[in-house]
């Protein structure tokens, strides 16, 4: 079984890293108390867990690569991304807000 770095290191640009990894020990606390068959347990804990990971990885790599180009933009599409920052980082934080168990 692996959790957190070892399964799925991030981009840091969520600064997610910890925080997934504390979910993943929590859940699989719950999972080995919960009385699930141990042969059982990590496809339990995949299902519960691939998700939310997945999310917070392809989202910090998106941030990464849109700052990267960033530097490549006209004056016109860098304001226009400022602008709707606020709209994409509340998107973020309700998905982020949710339960993880
Ligand atoms: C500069 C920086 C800033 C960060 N800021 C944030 C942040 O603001 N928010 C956030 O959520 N995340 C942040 N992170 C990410 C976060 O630190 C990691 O995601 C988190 O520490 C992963 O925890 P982990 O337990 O999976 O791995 P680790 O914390 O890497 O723990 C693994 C442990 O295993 C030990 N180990 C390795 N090999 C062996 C072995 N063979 N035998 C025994 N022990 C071994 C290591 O020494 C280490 O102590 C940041 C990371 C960095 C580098």
């Amino acid at each position: 079984m692996v959790a957190g770095d070892a399964a799925h290191a991030t981009a840091p640009h969520l600064t997610q890293g910890a925080a997934m990894a504390v979910e993943d020990a929590v859940v699989l606390a719950r999972l080995l108390a919960s009385g699930v068959p141990a042969a059982m347990v990590g496809s339990r804990f995949m299902a519960l867990r691939r998700e939310r990971c997945t999310f917070v990885q392809q989202t910090s790599r998106r941030i990464l690569l849109a700052e990267m180009a960033t530097d490549l933009d006209p004056v016109r599409q860098r304001l226009d991304r400022i602008r709707e920052l606020p709209a994409r980082t509340a998107a973020i934080d309700a998905v982020l807000g949710e339960r993880a168990w």
